[in-house]
């Protein structure tokens, strides 16, 4: 493949603010998503300059034109760009170039071979830093669909979804379309648990339930400071040791069976008391950051890692990651960001390199856009 054009520019994302897509030979588009409760080893989404500094540089750099392309490892030369165009801009590019090497076709392009599409993991109800409204301190109560096919499990995700919406009492959606209620904490584990056990389509025994406490957010002056804690105790403060044994009996107690950065973000020794028969996962932990990885499996702080390429800001260091993970028997789950756009790289991505599960949300466009295309590639698999 060879590149003739290159064209960037600023689009807005689901949350509104402003991302970079790039468009490669006028017909090959890829967009970087944005997060909110970004961890604090993230790669810079943009350059120091800022986003349009970022769109002028690709528009103005002549290079690109005559370059050629062939594998996918030849992605690397934009890593060097970081500095001028961010880990958005250097991810839009990659992802853009990737489609146009593959015609769009990037799953089978990088693994012709792929049979297995991951299981998607939907948030139901949220808050955290993924809402302005009073709301859960828990950022994602996550639903984990057991079924045979991924479109199968995708209508349990919104099957539940849209139930649900009354359960709690629920008028407006957190920016990646969970529903928010007023309820606390403990009030939505107990309600979640009673909808599934109640269900006459023995819903419980198909979903398991999983979170993203995204603890960080709320972890201020050594201790963990929930506002809507529980029905008669809305603000508590839990120490490390008391976070550890409330994380570990939530876990006991609704059965969770994934549990993402439930300790502050720089805790490695503190994940490791986690109980590791749920998937002790680090977002924030390990910001898709090879060292970070390596060091939380040297503690046994997690058993699963969350990707998201634009944390890292090289598609080729996301490779890296992934590959390093699943070598040590670490699960991996590849992430939508909470301000994303209509790309779907990430479930490319999910199947080509044999990534589980894709947490990618259950309602609204963007989110739907990832569903759809794993949906379209398991029709491309097995019919
Ligand atoms: C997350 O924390 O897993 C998440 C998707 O949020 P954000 O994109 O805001 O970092
Ligand atoms: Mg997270």
């Amino acid at each position: 493949m060879k590149i003739k054009s290159v064209f960037a520019r600023v689009i807005p994302n689901s949350r509104n603010q402003p991302t970079i897509e790039v468009v490669v030979n006028k017909k090959y588009k890829a967009a970087a998503p944005s997060g909110a409760s970004t961890g604090a080893t993230e790669v810079k989404a943009f350059p120091n300059k800022g986003i349009n500094f970022a769109v002028d540089f690709i528009n103005n750099y002549n290079d690109f034109t005559g370059m050629k392309f062939e594998e996918f490892n030849e992605l690397e030369v934009f890593d060097e760009l970081i500095g001028n165009i961010g880990g958005n801009g250097v991810i839009a590019l990659q992802f853009a170039v990737l489609k146009a090497m593959a015609e769009n076709k990037v799953w089978k392009f990088l693994n012709p071979k792929a049979k297995k599409l991951p299981t998607p993991v939907g948030n139901v109800i949220g808050g955290g830093a993924h809402t302005k409204e009073k709301a859960s301190d828990i950022q994602e109560y996550l639903l984990i669909p057991k079924a045979k096919t991924f479109e199968e499990k995708a209508f349990l995700n919104s099957y539940i979804h849209k139930k649900i919406k009354t359960v709690v009492n629920a008028k407006h959606k957190t920016d990646e379309g969970a529903w928010i209620t007023k309820l606390s904490d403990i009030e939505i584990f107990e309600a979640l648990n009673e909808f599934l056990d109640d269900d006459k389509n023995t819903l419980g025994e198909r979903v398991n339930l999983g979170i993203d406490m995204a603890a960080s957010e709320f972890y201020k002056n050594n201790a963990y400071e929930y506002h809507n804690f529980s029905k008669t105790v809305k603000k508590r403060k839990l120490s490390r040791k008391q976070q550890i044994d409330f994380v570990n009996s939530l876990i006991d107690d609704y059965n969770l069976k994934y549990v993402e950065d439930p300790l502050d973000e720089n805790d490695f020794l503190g994940f490791s008391r986690i109980n590791k028969k749920t998937l002790v996962c680090g977002d924030d932990l390990i910001t898709t950051n090879l060292d970070r990885l390596k060091k939380a499996i040297k503690f046994n702080s997690v058993n699963c890692v969350i990707i998201k390429p634009n944390q890292i800001g090289s598609v080729i260091k996301t490779k890296q990651v992934v590959d390093y993970a699943h070598k040590n028997n670490v699960k991996t789950i590849i992430s939508h960001r909470s301000g994303e756009t209509y790309d779907a790289t990430i479930s490319h991505l999910a199947v080509a390199w044999k990534i589980p599960y894709l947490k990618c949300g259950i309602y609204g466009k963007e989110r739907r856009a990832k569903i759809e295309e794993c949906i379209k590639i398991e029709k491309e698999i097995f019919e």
